[in-house]
């Protein structure tokens, strides 16, 4: 879990469903409570992912919980509409202007 992440309480909302669907193939369909604590990003740098670098999303490609990762993240950035200059950090593999977007698409705000 990088150290951009928010308490993982679990919020729901409007989480942006077309850009969860195509994470969701292949994972396994149940995600541990504390999913956090099978991070890929664990002990590494949290720097690493302040911004979209390669090596960045290499991690959260090869991340098991990223799907838990990025729904939680975009509920929690929904739920209080976060805008998209104040979104921070990388997520399940997305940056913040990829979040946003899936959020106005969600929205269906184009
Ligand atoms: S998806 Fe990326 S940011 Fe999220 S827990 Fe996994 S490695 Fe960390």
């Amino acid at each position: 879990m990088n150290s951009n992440m928010t308490s993982p309480s679990g919020l729901s909302g409007c989480v942006s469903a077309s850009l969860l669907a195509g994470l969701e193939a292949g994972r396994p369909a149940a995600v541990p409570e504390r999913w956090w604590e099978q991070a890929a990003c664990a002990g590494l740098d949290p720097h690493m992912f302040d911004d979209a670098s390669p090596r960045a999303r290499a991690v959260c490609r090869g991340c098991l919980v990223r799907v838990a990762c990025a729904r939680d993240q975009l509920a929690w950035e929904e739920a209080y509409k976060v805008r998209r200059r104040t979104r921070v950090g990388m997520f399940g593999g997305f940056t913040p202007y990829e979040r946003a977007a899936a959020s106005r698409r969600a929205r269906g705000v184009a």
